[in-house]
């Protein structure tokens, strides 16, 4: 029992930034146990190219159902795909990304295999025949370390908690049918994408988030100006201005929003509510600008900038630019 198993997220034919992250995260587990990562994808005809990416990632076999019917992301398909090959080899892990498709599948798989799940997993490794892995608990309030015995053990991994890397493996196809199923109980028959120009949260490099501080939705300008000026930046904001309607509530970040781990989030003019830090205290380095120096925001931030917002974020977004004009 020494390889790991992935489930490989796709949108539109391409692999997600996600997908990387789960792959190299097998990677590391496989790299211990001196084993292999195989990668199951399923997705429209054709779907057998992404193998070479996967395999660039560390992935030694590529399993990829291509049907028609898979453009869309279909639950029960996804379940049976990944549960047959799991029953079908000896796998110790099976790594999911802790995104919106990674959480609605690893549940089911855990279900089908009768196995424990450890979800939103921070970090990884294995203790002798244990599998060991951290994630936040009681809306963040803790980091809670979890020991899983049975096998395989299923990790959905939190978005940004591990850098994809590079390590080229063969990434050999295995091409599968689509499985037989005796119906479908759910279909997924559209999905409808938001802004696609826009950064998706889960995957910029940067976030910088806006609060209540900002005072009004026009204000949020000098948020998007500051995330322009980065170059690589998302938008992201409290329930307090989703709520307001100043921001669109697919920006919303914390418990009952996004989870997020930037290398970089700059909270600007939020208070640090346990709900909101829920979604993003995992961050690699949190910036926060806020006047009130008790905001708890600090208490997680890396540096704090005690300030007014007004003042405060036009300087730094001058100061970013001046720099890259500089480098
Ligand atoms: C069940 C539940 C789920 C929730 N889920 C979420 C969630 O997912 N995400 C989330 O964000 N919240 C969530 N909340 C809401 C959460 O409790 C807070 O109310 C919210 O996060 C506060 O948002 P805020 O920081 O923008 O506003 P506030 O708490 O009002 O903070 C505004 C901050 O701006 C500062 N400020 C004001 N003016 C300036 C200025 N000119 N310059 C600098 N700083 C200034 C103030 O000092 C203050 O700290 C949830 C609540 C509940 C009950």
């Amino acid at each position: 029992m020494t390889n790991v198993l992935v489930y490989a997220e796709t949108r539109g034919g391409q692999p997600r930034k996600v997908t990387f992250e789960a792959i190299t995260a097998a990677r590391q587990l496989a790299d211990q146990l001196g084993g292999a990562v195989h990668v199951v994808v399923a997705g429209p005809a054709g779907v057998e190219a992404l193998a070479a990416s996967f395999g660039e990632h560390g992935a030694d076999v590529v399993v990829a159902c291509g049907h028609e019917s898979l453009v869309h992301y279909q639950p029960d398909v996804a379940t049976a795909l990944v549960a047959s090959r799991a029953r079908s080899a000896t796998y110790r892990a099976i790594v999911f990304s802790a995104s919106a498709q990674g959480k609605d599948l690893a549940p089911r798989v855990a279900a089908r295999l009768r196995t424990t799940l450890a979800s939103d997993v921070t970090s990884f490794s294995l203790r002798g025949d244990a599998m060991v892995v951290t994630h936040p608990g009681y809306t963040g309030k803790v980091i809670q370390t979890l020991k899983l015995v049975a096998s395989p053990a299923l990790l959905a991994v939190r978005p940004g908690a591990v850098a994809a890397a590079k390590q080229p493996k063969a990434g050999t196809v295995e091409a599968v049918a689509l499985p037989e199923l005796p119906s479908a109980r759910v279909t997924t028959t559209e999905t409808v994408l938001g802004d696609t120009k826009k950064l998706d949260l889960g995957e910029a490099p940067v976030i910088v988030s806006g609060g209540r501080g900002l005072k009004a939705a026009e204000h949020f300008a000098l948020v998007e100006e500051l995330a322009a000026a980065f170059g690589n930046a998302a938008v992201g904001a409290t329930r307090a201005v989703t709520d307001e309607g100043w921001r669109p509530h697919a920006d919303q970040i914390g418990q009952t929003g996004r989870l997020v781990s930037p290398d970089l989030y700059v909270a600007v003019g939020i208070s640090g509510a346990i709900q909101h830090l829920a979604g993003m205290r995992t961050s690699r380095c949190i910036v926060a600008i806020n006047k009130d120096k008790e905001a708890p925001i600090f208490k997680v931030a890396d540096y704090g900038i005690v300030g007014d917002v007004f003042e405060v974020v036009p300087a730094l977004t001058a100061a970013i630019k001046s720099a890259k004009q500089g480098a």
